[in-house]
């Protein structure tokens, strides 16, 4: 997914806009000597910008536009120290909602939906961002906010709401809320919208089925606008993006160099139109790959696969990057074996061995089972891992999903 000369004028504009502004990248852009790209090969060698640097810009340093044109900021959650504010000019709040309102559309939604919005309103893009797609659709918004069930499921049966925006583990609350109160027949949901943090099949399989309704992932991210770049299709996982607006590149997190279509890496963002807050090779940290080839809906926007984890997450074993949601989707492919796991990665005679323990009964066959892991394992990831069978409950049980993981190379 090579970028386009369109794409290559675009990105010069942003890099004039940033060196003129001297806001932090336009001052790491001088520094380098860089006052344009020609090719694919320049855009290629252009510094990264990370979250740390976004930090450093504290309070408004990334401002690139002029103070008379920002009409609004966001900030992204300072859990780990320093906040990172992002300005909007009026033309980046409605080109976020132009986004919007294409995902909207692209998960079948219309004007005559009813929109209920339980994400957060406030510094955050979520909420408001579901909420200007909407307008911007015309269809109805309910615009919730988070919590208070009793009211929500109250809303959405004297409102008739037939779109759900929410967080996965909110949907599976007001589904299992529905069930249990025996209100499903007043419920007039359709489709949901949910924000793409990583949930498992299983979560989503309980939520459709529970709800009865067509899920849809959205993407997006405080620092690129907020929820709204990229959706799936209806019938497919992967998420269209929308390359008018963004360019996306997939890099291999330990080394920064592109990988090819269709490989696992870190997910890069560059704005292509962004006024208030331009980001040149933004590192989301997020892990995904491109799917290469047309989508079946006919939609030429390009496709992400779904989020599959953070680079934080990753493994080198035998020179191949495996990240640990590789190994579980596999896990939870065999109905066998229960959903603890353990990963064991040591390094002997000069070898690297990842070894999985799962669990399983008694009743199972359990050579023949190893070996039928290995090899889908094998087939996902490149390489054979020794599979050991364990008996149901011997594994710990853990909360942390990382504890699964231990790598006995560096002891
Ligand atoms: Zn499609």
């Amino acid at each position: 997914m090579q970028i386009s000369e369109k794409q290559i004028e675009l990105v010069n504009d942003r890099i004039q806009a940033l060196v003129k502004a001297g806001s932090f990248y336009g001052k790491k852009l001088k520094e380098a000597g860089i006052t344009g790209i020609h090719s694919a090969e320049d855009f290629e060698k252009l510094p990264f910008s990370e979250k740390s640097d976004l930090r450093e810009a504290y309070p408004l340093g990334l401002m690139t536009a002029p103070e008379e044109e920002i009409v609004r900021i966001h900030s992204s959650s300072g859990t780990t120290g320093t906040p990172v504010i992002i300005p909007y000019t009026a033309k980046d709040v409605d080109d976020w909602a132009i986004m919007f309102k294409r995902c909207y559309e692209t998960a079948g939604i219309t004007n005559m939906d009813r929109i209920q919005i339980t994400p957060g309103y406030g510094l955050w893009t979520a909420g408001i961002g579901f909420q200007n797609g909407a307008e911007k659709l015309g269809a109805m918004v309910i615009p919730m906010g988070p919590g208070n069930t009793d009211k929500q499921l109250q809303m959405m049966q004297d409102m008739k709401s037939t779109v759900l925006c929410s967080t996965s583990s909110y949907a599976l609350l007001l589904a299992e809320e529905i069930e249990k109160r025996g209100i499903k027949d007043k419920i007039h949901l359709k489709k949901g919208v949910i924000g793409s943090e990583r949930w498992s099949d299983k979560m989503r399989e309980r939520i459709h089925n529970e709800l009865g309704i067509e899920l849809f992932d959205i993407y997006g991210l405080t620092e690129i606008y907020g929820p709204g770049i990229g959706i799936n299709c209806p019938g497919e996982t992967a998420m269209h993006y929308w390359d008018d607006f963004l360019y996306l590149e997939i890099i291999d997190p330990a080394t920064g160099k592109n990988v090819p279509d269709g490989e696992i890496g870190e997910i890069v963002i560059t704005t292509l139109v962004k006024e208030g807050a331009p980001l040149i090779r933004y590192r989301t940290h997020d892990l995904s790959r491109i799917v290469p080839g047309k989508c079946k809906c006919g939609r030429c926007y390009p496709r992400i696969d779904v989020i599959m984890g953070r680079t934080d997450d990753m493994m080198k074993i035998k020179g191949v990057n495996v990240f640990p949601s590789q190994i579980e989707e596999v896990i939870g492919s065999f109905d066998e074996i229960s959903s603890e796991y353990q990963i064991r990665i040591s390094h002997l005679d000069g070898k690297d061995t990842m070894r999985i323990y799962v669990e399983a009964s008694g009743d199972h066959d359990w050579a023949s089972l190893s070996s039928r892991i290995a090899e889908k394992v094998k087939s996902r990831i490149g390489f054979t891992p020794i599979v050991k069978i364990v008996e149901i409950g011997v594994l710990p049980r853990s909360m942390k999903k990382t504890a699964r993981v231990i790598d006995e190379r560096y002891d």
